[in-house]
């Protein structure tokens, strides 16, 4: 199946929020009242290079300052000792659908939107108390140094999905190793990469329900 990387997504505009929902072709006919999505991104690390493109795209569409992430790569140690066989690990919010941050937060800034389930923030509720960022186990919120909010990776929700077009880091990366989808959606291309694969989610015995996922390397003569 060929997917336009850019693009695959139709819009349609649903929800209180009044944001632009992406939904592939099959969702959105099936989209009646009540229809709850749960958009998943996998990371494959055995496609991942390294490139830092997606950090790049990332930074830019979201306009997070200069020495701030909302993504970050962390490089692991060589499988085999070989030289330059490394191994690269994405780190960023693990968009959970159980998320402590949002618990935590005592002003609602912090707050799953109702029409995707996406954990996002409203940044004029933001008072900088900074619990969501005690709160995450994951270590990857932080204070914006130019809005003065607390900030995640929405999975682009606001910047990318809402004008119908996958999560910038998915959309720059040319090696396939970052999918992007609806995995409640039978028919979409995530849910059948989930269905096939073996992945692994990040403590999720913590409870948090992490919808980030992790197709872990394949050691080579194993
Ligand atoms: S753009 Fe793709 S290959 Fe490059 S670092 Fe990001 S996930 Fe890895
Ligand atoms: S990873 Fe942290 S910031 Fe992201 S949803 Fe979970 S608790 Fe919240
Ligand atoms: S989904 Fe968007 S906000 Fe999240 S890492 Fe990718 S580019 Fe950044």
């Amino acid at each position: 199946m060929t997917i336009d990387r850019r693009k695959f997504l139709t819009t349609a505009a649903l929800g209180a929020v009044g944001t632009m929902i992406p939904l592939d072709k099959e969702a959105e006919a099936g989209n009646v009242s009540g229809y709850q999505p749960r958009f998943v991104m996998i990371f494959d690390q055995n496609k991942c290079v390294g490139c830092g493109a997606c950090k790049e795209a990332c930074s830019e569409t979201n306009n997070v300052p200069a020495g701030q992430l909302r993504m970050t790569l962390e490089r692991q140690s060589p499988l085999d000792g070989t030289p330059g066989n490394r191994k690269y690990v994405r780190v960023s919010c693990q968009q959970c659908s159980e998320p402590p941050c949002v618990r935590v937060c005592p002003t609602g800034a912090a707050h799953i939107d109702p029409a995707t389930n996406i954990v996002t923030m409203d940044n004029d509720r933001c008072v900088g108390c900074k619990y969501c960022i005690a709160g995450c186990p994951y270590n990857v919120r932080f204070i914006n140094e130019k809005t003065k909010a607390a900030e995640n990776c929405d999975f682009c929700l606001h910047t990318k999905l809402a004008i119908g077009e996958l999560p910038a880091c998915v959309q720059a990366c040319r090696y396939d190793a970052l999918i992007f989808g609806d995995a409640n959606n039978p028919n979409s291309y995530v849910n059948k990469v989930l269905a096939v694969k073996d992945t692994v989610r990040v403590r999720a015995m913590l409870g948090t329900q992490p919808n980030l996922h992790y197709i872990p390397i394949i050691k080579k003569g194993v």
